[in-house]
């Protein structure tokens, strides 16, 4: 990365427009963990998109795969064919799935395979006979995708407030923050407390009125890689058993190897009823997604005339031929072991940098999904002057030294900062020296 040729150049107006003003420089080519602009200048790729290229740049064996695909079929609509590459990814991914979970509905990113989820538990219930259950609790902060049924269970108030008129005002519920305020209770009985705010909510709202519960199991953005105490994920399965509410799993960042484990929730016995997936599963080589179920939920939804939904580009053998040879790649390499491996080195690289530099709250995630919050102060967590926008800072100033890292608002969108470091799950023990080093810098 050569700081004389600035990544961020003038350039002409261009047509496209995307979501804010910042202007980013023209991409080039990509190769392993790193990119290259159109000017020469070279990128770590810190947080793997926005936690999308699994597998890094490049892969050999994806390319060929595709290739090879293209030269046989890219499109054939589902109704009118089914296709070998999604038949033979949904069985692999149903191996990977916790017991009973072996359905798999494919559509093309996270936020379609979130929409799947509520749809489908919405349709499920009417078809057992319980059609007064509809409201969907979430939790405050959360992201579940940008479509307006995602959107309604989405707890980042930036993101909403445009559009709260236009969507159901669905329940949320704190999701638990030990770092912030734990008032003197074990991390257990600080799991416990707020696991209990969902039964809480429940009563309030009716319990028979209660479709499901959403929840991510390793937060991902909007939290900066939460994870609750052990406690909290027995707890929440409990509840949603005492109260038959269904438990969906937004897997869509923490899934398909990122946190260590093929799934974040295979950490804890949660045992979810849907499981949403994306990001890593096509690792941008494709938009690939799936909505995960068992047999005993979907029979139902197709004996009652079917699921009523459905994505034209779902399930295409172009992004089933991608998915597989990511998979492929996944198991050869042994990915997930190493996003395991050098997430323990990553995450030891942060809490040294937490100790030199005092801004630094608290350091969190699983495997490769990890995160720092800054603060103002150490001992009452309030976090930095919003003005100072640290969150946005942080990213440019890596940004301008080569590294890509990605960042949220901490606390609900409205305030607090953290960034996520999430190289993708093929990062080197000498790479993750690159990036901590660019990283010191940074924050120095
Ligand atoms: N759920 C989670 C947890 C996510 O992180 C995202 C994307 N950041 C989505 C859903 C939506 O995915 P997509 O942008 O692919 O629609």
């Amino acid at each position: 990365h050569s700081p004389e040729k600035p990544a961020t150049s003038t350039r002409a107006p261009s047509h496209l427009f995307y979501q804010s003003r910042l202007r980013r420089p023209l991409v080039d080519r990509a190769e392993g963990i790193y990119l290259w602009d159109q000017n020469g200048n070279r990128f770590i790729d810190g947080s793997s998109g926005a936690m999308v290229v699994n597998i890094g740049h490049g892969n050999r064996h994806v390319i060929d795969t595709m290739k090879e695909q293209m030269d046989r079929v890219t499109f054939a609509y589902r109704l009118h064919f089914e296709n070998q590459p999604a038949e033979d990814l949904a069985r692999r991914i149903a191996g990977y799935m916790p017991d009973g979970m072996d359905k798999v509905f494919f559509v093309s990113g996270g936020s379609e395979a979130v929409e799947s989820c509520l749809k489908f538990a919405r349709q499920y219930a009417v078809a057992v006979g319980q059609k007064q259950r509809w409201k969907i609790i979430s939790r405050f902060p959360s992201y579940h995708g940008g479509t307006l049924g995602a959107l309604a269970v989405t707890g980042y108030a930036a993101l909403t407030d445009p559009f709260t008129p236009m969507m159901k005002d669905m329940p949320k519920i704190p999701a638990p923050t030990a770092y912030l305020d734990r008032d003197n209770l074990s991390m257990e009985e600080h799991g416990l407390r707020y696991a209990d705010r969902l039964e809480e909510t429940i009563l309030a709202e009716g319990a028979e009125s209660v479709l499901a519960f959403i929840m991510e199991p390793v937060g991902g953005a909007s939290t900066g890689a939460l994870v609750a105490p052990d406690s909290y994920y027995s707890r929440i399965r409990e509840i949603c058993d005492r109260y038959g509410v269904l438990l969906i799993h937004d897997e869509v960042m923490s899934g398909v190897g990122r946190t260590g484990k093929f799934l974040g929730g295979d950490y804890w016995n949660c045992r979810p009823d849907l499981i949403a997936l994306s990001k890593g599963f096509g690792s941008g080589y494709s938009p690939l997604g799936a909505m995960v179920a068992p047999s005993r939920m979907v029979q139902p939804v197709l004996d009652t005339g079917g699921f009523q939904h459905g994505y034209t580009y779902a399930g295409n053998p172009l992004a089933c031929a991608a998915g597989g040879a990511v998979l492929d790649e996944i198991e050869r390499l042994d990915l997930i072991g190493n996003a395991e491996a050098m997430g323990e080195v990553l995450r030891y690289e942060l809490v040294e940098l937490s100790k030199r530099f005092p801004f630094i709250g608290d350091v969190r995630g699983k495997g490769l999904l990890l995160a720092a919050e800054f603060v103002e102060d150490l001992v009452t967590m309030k976090p930095l002057p919003k003005e100072q926008n640290a969150f946005q800072r942080v990213v440019d100033i890596a940004y301008d030294k080569g590294l890509i890292i990605y960042s949220r608002r901490t606390r609900g969108g409205v305030e607090g900062d953290h960034f996520l470091v999430c190289p993708p799950m093929i990062v080197t023990r000498q790479q993750i020296g690159e990036i901590v080093a660019i990283l010191a810098d940074t924050l120095r």
